[in-house]
């Protein structure tokens, strides 16, 4: 093991080179496992406090209570939440209202045939709260031809999107361990998989590690070859620098951004500090979106959405709060039409309905609001 000071060391002095490949990523995900098995220790470091107290923020650092005061009326969206798994929504209920969060993207685990089951979990929650949550998938083999037939139909069902979708992973300790792992974003069937989000306007959220190298070659090829899918960049702060983020949305514009708040916010190892991302936020207003990750690495799921919170304050226009909290990512989703069995099923039920010009939000209220 490498000790912490050393890592912190090393990360700092590879991310002044220019085009150092794969040193974030591989550092950073040593740490991940040694702060995964020990939080509590991870979080009271010497190097978390440093972190912390060198926020710039931190003499007048606002309590959650102020932040949930000032920012709780504007909608907020967690834009990539997996606690589809183990039933987890099921205990977050309270927390959710508490803390003001107004949208859930939920699915559960990631590129794995037990996704298959957590896909069909995050569909009930779904139909109970159709207002609340907004179910993706990632059961299915994306090196398997079958993939193609599980994508069209629990798209035509109603899912609003594919997620998380391992495309590449190599040093995460829990992704690059799942058995349906794509080498990169053009591997197997995506190809095909993005044209059917294309038809579908559905967007897919990718998990890919490490953030820069042949993977994200990889990940502009499919970029350009697949104009008219939507593609989020899953986690896209983790393990990843600014300058990179700009690179690809100066390039592409079917690129959005899922920013991992608790990752910058408390994470000892992100070596950008919530500053350093402002100005490639402000660049691209349209672009990003908020996410806890369901606080992966994290201390708990509720800090990680009070790291939203926080990021929201460093952002400040409040404006451009708006579209990070919720109006980018709603925007994708309302993009998103009825498909021809929601359609049918909402005329079996009421054939007065006028369906043509239906939304897959308006179709799943329609049918599940009780
Ligand atoms: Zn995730």
């Amino acid at each position: 093991m490498i000790p912490r000071m050393t890592v912190k060391t090393l990360v700092i002095v590879s991310a002044a080179c220019v085009g150092i490949g794969v040193g974030i990523w591989r550092l950073g995900s040593l740490d991940v496992t040694d702060r995964t098995s020990k939080p509590a220790e991870a979080l009271s470091s010497p190097i978390a406090t440093a972190t912390v107290e060198a926020l710039p923020s931190a003499p007048v650092r606002k309590s959650f209570d102020d932040l949930l005061t000032q920012y709780g009326p504007v909608p907020l969206a967690d834009a990539h939440n997996h606690d589809a798994s183990d039933f987890k929504y099921d205990g977050m209920q309270s927390m959710w209202k508490r803390d003001a969060m107004d949208r859930v993207v939920l699915f559960g685990d990631v590129s794995e045939s037990s996704a298959i089951r957590t896909d069909a979990y995050a569909w009930e929650a779904y139909k109970d709260r159709p207002d609340f949550f907004v179910p993706y998938f990632s059961g299915f083999d994306l090196h398997d031809p079958s993939s193609l037939e599980v994508v069209r139909k629990n798209l035509e069902q109603g899912y609003f999107g594919l997620g998380e979708i391992a495309a590449a992973s190599y040093y995460s300790p829990v992704v690059s361990k799942v058995e349906w792992k794509a080498k990169d974003p053009m591997d197997g069937f995506l190809p095909q998989i993005y044209e059917l989000c294309a038809e579908y306007q559905a967007p897919i959220l990718l998990h890919m590690d490490p953030p820069n190298g042949f993977v994200i070659d990889k990940l502009e090829e499919a970029l350009a070859a697949h104009p008219k899918t939507t593609f989020i960049f899953g986690h896209a702060n983790a393990y990843n620098s600014p300058e990179n983020i700009k690179l690809l949305l100066e390039k592409h514009d079917n690129i959005y951004m899922d920013f991992f708040a608790g990752f910058t916010v408390l994470n000892p190892e992100s070596t950008n500090r919530i500053e350093d991302f402002l100005p490639v936020i402000k660049q691209f207003p349209d672009k990003f979106m908020l996410s806890t990750d369901s606080g992966f690495g994290l201390a708990s799921e509720d800090a990680a959405i009070e790291a939203m919170y926080r990021v929201l304050d460093a952002i400040s226009d409040p404006a451009l709060v708006k579209k990070v909290a919720y109006d980018n990512l709603d925007a994708i989703l309302r993009n998103e039409p009825a498909t021809k069995t929601q359609k049918e099923a909402i005329q079996k039920l009421n054939a007065a309905v006028d369906v043509t010009k239906l939304t897959k939000l308006e179709a799943g209220k329609l049918l599940w609001v009780k």
